[in-house]
């Protein structure tokens, strides 16, 4: 892309609403626009990232063997009364009226409706297991929408729900979850905590939450110093293989890690003491196992190998996509700007054309332009007629991982300059290594 011809409306300005880094960052490097309270637009900027957080969230569900699909985002008020929530859920939920004056709702999650699909297609015990997910926005009218898109009242989320016959196949199902959600943070280059948690108004006993530690977090986090270190690697995972998948949830969940609503003084004061963290840290996913509330209540059966019929046992099991923008940028930013990890960056390198219209400097760019893209890359290519402050201040405040700046005086010696956001690091060398150094 030649930024010339990009929507990239960046804002020089702090804007006065933003209390937190991630939402003053993503404003001003022309990622979103609020609309109204909680409720953003999606700049391109801004969009491909997302879209890139989605891509890794679906590749890694449908690595553990879940199945995509895509329910709307209105739902009937009907679904809700069997199971009872509709009146439950409270002010969060955004209730419609049709013209047909029939309730309807805009969904601030979809277990109702997925039982209702299971229900309505599934019954015999031959067909499990089964776990269906979909990253659809959802509506949850927040009192305090706040910081961005980290609390926004229009989200986008990664909601899946699995279906077994028995307790001890959708615990291995919870397992499946835990790993592949670790995966997922992990490729996106964050550390995040699975921690004990309470279940809150989805029930069941069993249930984490995924904390990434970050000051402006919203839960108060109590975890053993050991636990942040826990990385799983490039090690293969067997997702059908309930033994490897239970101990790695062991090994990631056996240290102490959990938020103030699980905290227990006694057991933390057992750690030793150096080991002891207290912080913060930002929920960016949350699995449950549940078990028949459900299914029971809503009639999703299936008939057992020996004619009966039981209720199915269930998990559901979500991560909040739009807010990972937000986590992502609080744990990877320095004063001048967003720093994005590689896994997620919207373009993989900008090019820095130091004398736009030097017809030498031009070919040079976009020669290294077409040796990016044909290695499979998405450079950004700074071709505006602008100062090279300007233009070091947009790249390093958007964050691209790598920049490839060419000017005159380096070419007359067949070098340009690759410097690495992260390190602030510049190094001379040709094109072509330049090219090649670039993942
Ligand atoms: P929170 O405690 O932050 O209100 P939650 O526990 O109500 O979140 P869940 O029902 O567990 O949320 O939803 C799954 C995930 O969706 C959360 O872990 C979080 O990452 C994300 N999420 C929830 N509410 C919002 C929101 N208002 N804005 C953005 N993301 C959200
Ligand atoms: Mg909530
Ligand atoms: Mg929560
Ligand atoms: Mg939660």
């Amino acid at each position: 892309m030649r930024l010339s011809r990009y929507f990239l409306p960046v804002l020089k300005e702090n804007p006065a609403e933003a209390q937190i880094v991630s939402h003053r960052l993503m404003l001003r490097a022309g990622m979103i626009k609020q609309q109204a309270a909680g409720i953003y637009s999606w700049l391109p900027l801004g969009f491909k990232v997302l879209k890139r957080i989605e891509q890794i969230v679906h590749e890694e569900q449908i690595r553990a063997g879940h199945i995509p699909l895509l329910m709307p985002t209105l739902q009937p008020a009907d679904l809700w009364r069997e199971s009872g929530r509709y009146d439950d859920y409270g002010q969060e939920m955004l209730r419609i009226k049709d013209r047909h004056d029939r309730d309807m709702l805009y969904g601030p999650t979809n277990e109702e409706m997925i039982t209702d699909i299971f229900r309505a297609h599934v019954s015999s015990y031959k067909d499990l297991p089964l776990t269906l997910y979909h990253i659809q926005w959802k509506f949850r009218d927040e009192v305090r929408p706040r910081f961005g898109v980290m609390r926004g009242r229009e989200f986008y989320m990664k909601d899946g729900y699995n279906f077994d016959l028995t307790k001890e196949d959708a615990l291995h199902a919870y397992n499946r979850h835990m790993v592949s959600y670790l995966r997922t943070y992990e490729r996106m280059g964050l550390t995040a905590i699975p921690m004990r948690a309470a279940s809150g108004p989805i029930g069941g006993d069993n249930t984490h939450e995924f904390l990434v530690l970050a000051q402006t977090g919203e839960s108060e986090v109590f975890y053993d110093a050991k636990v942040p270190e826990l990385k799983l690697g490039k090690r293969d995972v067997d997702y059908d293989d309930r033994a490897q998948v239970a101990s790695i949830c062991e090994e990631f969940t056996t240290l102490y890690a959990r938020t103030d609503e699980t905290h227990d003084e006694s057991v933390f004061n057992q750690i030793p003491e150096e080991r002891r963290c207290v912080g913060r840290g930002i929920e960016v996913g949350q699995i449950f196992y549940f078990g028949t509330k459900y299914s029971e209540s809503m009639g999703a059966t299936v008939v057992t190998p020996d004619g009966t019929r039981v209720p199915v046992e269930m998990g559901s099991h979500g991560i909040g996509v739009s807010r990972l923008l937000g986590a992502l940028i609080e744990a990877n930013h320095d004063d001048k700007g967003i720093i994005w990890p590689e896994g997620v960056t919207p373009f993989h390198v900008g090019i820095v054309n130091l004398k736009q219209g030097d017809a030498g400097t031009d070919a040079a760019c976009t020669g290294l332009y077409k040796a990016l893209v044909a290695k499979g890359l998405d450079p950004l290519y700074d071709d505006r007629d602008e100062r090279a402050g300007a233009k070091f201040a947009t790249m390093d405040l958007i964050g691209l991982p790598w920049r490839i700046t060419v000017g005159p005086r380096g070419l007359a010696n067949g070098v340009v300059e690759l410097t690495s956001r992260r390190t602030g690091e510049s190094e001379e060398m040709s094109a072509e290594a330049a090219v090649d150094r670039i993942v």
